[in-house]
């Protein structure tokens, strides 16, 4: 035991810093996960609470996020209503005072961007439409690096004796980040003015940045599943408005999609949506990699 504790101390010392020592991160979402990996580097321990096979619009509050948000020192969440089921009963019952709303722990990404599709008006009777705005910012890797910039300073905030650890580090991100946005933009030049149907409303912000053009949902609001009856009317639209392909996420149920790709005779372009939800997205660069290429390919 005495010897072990030797190790440990020499390790701490040569600046390996044991576990313990590191900021403990609760992401959210994996692509907070990850962009927290890039700045964290090995002062931060992460840990990532959903994954992108799951639906981010229907988390439960499971004990295990409970005690995981218990120790933790920061949590990254998206914030814009998307957690809106669980992190609230997460937060009360974590008992963990330093990532309360308001509190330098608690980092919500959505606030460090632009909203899309802000409703002008509020009602249940719409689906599931958010009071602040769409909140799948993460399609946009401008919104990456605007993330990005708060990340840093607030990772420097709360662990003020590795700030300039995460400052290098933020600046060869996104040294990193701009190169591969100049190529991606480049690469999805053709895509620009093609016009989509999407599953959920979860790519406002892709659309935007690639000006790709929805026609079409395939939700009759907003977090219902598709039903025949507007699936069928969708079909009829797209005779008078054709669109090029259909977009759904990774964690999407195929079904409605595959329906429709066949009988209006488009593809279908299955998006990670986020980091782990393709073979090739195992990192954000790999995200944007794959869905630039999805989207190429389902274009021909
Ligand atoms: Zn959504």
């Amino acid at each position: 035991m005495k010897a072990i504790l030797k190790i440990l101390s020499v390790l701490a010392i040569l600046g390996f810093a044991p576990h313990a020592s590191a900021l403990d991160i609760f992401a959210c979402e994996p692509e907070w996960g990850a962009l927290a990996q890039e700045l964290g580097g090995d002062r931060v321990s992460i840990y990532v609470a959903t994954s992108a096979l799951q639906d981010p619009h229907q988390i439960q509050a499971k004990p295990s996020l409970l005690a995981r948000a218990r120790r933790a020192d920061l949590m990254v969440c998206t914030g814009a209503e998307l957690e809106i089921g669980w992190l609230p009963i997460v937060l009360r019952q974590s008992g963990n005072n330093k990532i309360q709303a308001g509190k330098p722990g608690y980092f919500e990404a959505a606030s460090f961007v632009q909203k899309l599709e802000v409703p002008t008006r509020l009602d249940r009777a719409d689906g599931d439409v958010h009071a602040s705005g769409n909140p799948h910012i993460q399609t946009d890797p401008h919104n990456i690096a605007r993330v990005a910039t708060a990340l840093a300073e607030r990772l420097s905030q709360i662990d003020s004796a590795n700030a300039a650890y995460y400052q290098t580090r933020y600046r060869d991100f996104t040294q990193r980040w701009n190169i591969a946005m100049q190529r991606w933009e480049k690469q999805a030049a053709p895509l620009r003015g093609v016009a989509i149907v999407v599953q959920h409303k979860g790519f406002p912000y892709l659309e935007h940045w690639l000006g790709l053009r929805e026609v079409a949902a395939l939700e009759p609001k907003p977090g219902v599943e598709p039903t025949s009856a507007h699936l069928s009317e969708v079909l009829e639209q797209l005779k008078r408005e054709p669109a090029k392909m259909i977009l759904r996420a990774a964690y999407n149920d195929g079904r409605g999609s595959e329906w429709l790709a066949q009988r209006a005779k488009i593809s279908v372009a299955v998006l990670p949506f986020t980091v782990g939800g393709s073979d090739k997205a195992k990192d954000l660069f790999g995200l944007f990699d794959d869905t630039v290429q999805q989207l190429l390919d389902a274009q021909l």
